[in-house]
């Protein structure tokens, strides 16, 4: 079996170990003759699934006793409206740093919520770069401050986080569990799991206790962080069959030397990308700017778009799959989360750069 060269940007590559390991327990799991998605939640097997999944991503991530981890449905998408419905209060602002598409989304549902201000934006220079500190406004008296600490589509990265005096919100959907995080800094993170933690259907939640105990919602149960976080997230019937995918993923990460080993791979992965693009001499133009490019999704143009198409066409016949850009602003994208082997990433370096050549012969001009 040949594995493909899998840069999609969501569901995205998983590890093959973890996909052999779930085939192999697939229709009977520890000897039960069951599947896991045939037993009951509240059953010792799945519970043991459910507590280890939660133990490795505490152990993993760093998570302080001060946090609860969550794991909900819904996806990132759902946390967009989650966030205000719990936490933005009557007569409170809630700030918005906006660095692409989804952290717009977000503030679209807060905005329906409470009242909503933009602490900084990089919409005017199309979402190249993170804003820095310098051109924030005030965000004192926030109710939260919301950010997205890496912009999917765009192919930018928070490298740094902020310190502020107001609860800190992350969507870390699309870098989560890439790179050592103080966890502890934040009030809430959520992540879809299907770019770095396994497959969709499951959400996961850092949140702060205390925090958590301060939100108010009177508007539906099961959207009070609350009711998840007394029920150790089995108040309904969770995604066992996500969740337990999310915990084989978990332990092929501690086997990978946890974030800092996984840090180290996903750098060695975009620099194979970064010097490919920053050595074509302007065939290849990055989207990010220098200092904000992102280790995940690593975002790029050729001249024009006859030579996209064509570029696309031929990765596509050489096994590259997911390589467009996203729909709403095209280009190339290559997403290189966790799973994404290294060697994948060499032979699209190596693919780029043979195609660079055979073309560049072609006067061209950027647009
Ligand atoms: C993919 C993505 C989302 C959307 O996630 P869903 O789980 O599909 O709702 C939100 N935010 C970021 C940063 C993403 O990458």
């Amino acid at each position: 079996m040949v594995r493909a060269l899998n840069f999609s940007a969501g569901p995205a590559a998983l590890p093959l170990p973890v996909l052999e390991k779930a085939q192999k327990e697939f229709v009977n799991y520890q000897g039960t003759g069951m599947s896991i998605m045939e037993m009951s939640h509240r059953g010792k097997h799945y519970d043991a699934v459910h507590s280890g999944a939660k133990a490795r991503l505490k152990n993993l991530m760093n998570v302080p006793d001060t946090h609860e981890i969550l794991f909900l449905q819904g996806g990132a998408s759902l946390q967009f409206s989650m966030v205000p419905i719990n936490f933005l209060k009557k007569n409170e602002t809630a700030g918005y740093i906006l660095t692409g598409s989804w952290s717009e989304k977000a503030l679209k549902e807060a905005e329906k919520i409470g009242k909503t201000k933009v602490i900084a934006s990089s919409k005017e220079s199309l979402y190249r770069s993170i804003p820095s500190r310098s051109e924030w406004g005030d965000e004192k008296d926030l109710a939260y401050l919301h950010i997205t600490s890496n912009n999917t589509i765009y192919g930018t990265q928070w490298h740094e986080f902020p310190d502020t005096n107001v609860p800190l919100v992350a969507d870390m959907s699309s870098d989560i569990l890439s790179r050592p995080v103080d966890t502890g800094k934040f009030g809430l993170i959520y992540a879809g799991a299907q770019k770095n933690l396994g497959p969709s259907g499951v959400t996961v939640i850092i949140a702060n206790k205390q925090w958590l105990s301060q939100s108010t919602n009177s508007l539906s149960k099961f959207l009070d962080y609350n009711t998840h976080a007394s029920a150790d997230s089995l108040y309904n019937t969770p995604p066992t069959f996500a969740i337990y995918m999310l915990g084989l993923v978990l332990e092929w990460a501690e086997e990978q030397g946890g974030t800092e080993g996984l840090e180290r791979k996903n750098k060695e992965k975009s620099a194979l990308l970064y010097d490919s693009i920053e050595s074509s001499e302007g065939f290849y133009r990055g989207h990010a700017l220098n200092g904000s490019g992102s280790h995940m999704n690593v975002t790029f143009t050729l001249p024009d778009q006859d030579l996209e198409k064509d570029f696309l066409a031929k990765a596509s016949e050489h096994g590259f799959i997911g390589l467009n850009g996203h729909r709403s602003i095209g280009g190339c994208r290559a997403s290189i989360y966790n799973a994404v082997p290294y060697e994948a990433c060499e032979k699209l370096a190596e693919f780029m750069n043979s195609y660079r050549k055979n073309h560049s012969a072609r006067s061209f001009t950027f647009q």
